[in-house]
């Protein structure tokens, strides 16, 4: 149910994993597994004994809140900071890759415009600070409270 979620919580800095229509047993396993904390909107999940008890460390995230709402929710119920954004699309670590070496493969207009560029580790996406980027950082220090210029 937090697909959307998951993307901005990567952005935000964490490797947050997010499988479409996962059954709530093999949730639990996997949190377990990993030592992730759950993140649901399921009521019903949170009267597993393994949540309860405190196992597996959860929180039931609100589903009518919009996407950065669920964001703000989860950063500040768990005392979250903002850390280096990850890939959006899987949550794997950027690393910076020289400009001249992605000429043939990012977009004209990025490369033109771009100065720098990240590679991500696990997915091989390209990430640029174009104004997709920059539109999504302003939302996150936004969310964090750290955008002084609007204030
Ligand atoms: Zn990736």
């Amino acid at each position: 149910m937090l697909g959307g979620l998951a993307r901005w919580l990567r952005a935000a800095g964490y490797d947050a994993e997010f499988e479409y229509g996962i059954a709530d047993r093999a949730l639990v396993q996997r949190a377990a597994k990993s030592g992730r904390i759950l993140l649901s909107s399921d009521g019903p999940m949170f009267e597993r004994n393994v949540i309860k008890n405190g196992d597996i460390r959860a929180l039931y995230v609100p589903q009518q809140l919009g996407k950065l709402e669920q964001l703000r929710f989860v950063l500040g119920e768990l005392g979250l900071p903002l850390r280096d954004p990850r890939c959006m699309a899987c949550g794997g670590q950027l690393a910076e890759v020289p400009k001249h070496t992605v000429m043939a493969e990012a977009p004209p207009l990025a490369y033109r415009n771009c100065d720098r560029f990240w590679r991500c580790a696990a997915c091989g996406k390209l990430l640029w600070h174009g104004t997709h980027w920059q539109r999504i950082t302003k939302r996150l220090k936004q969310i964090a409270g750290q955008d002084q210029d609007d204030a």
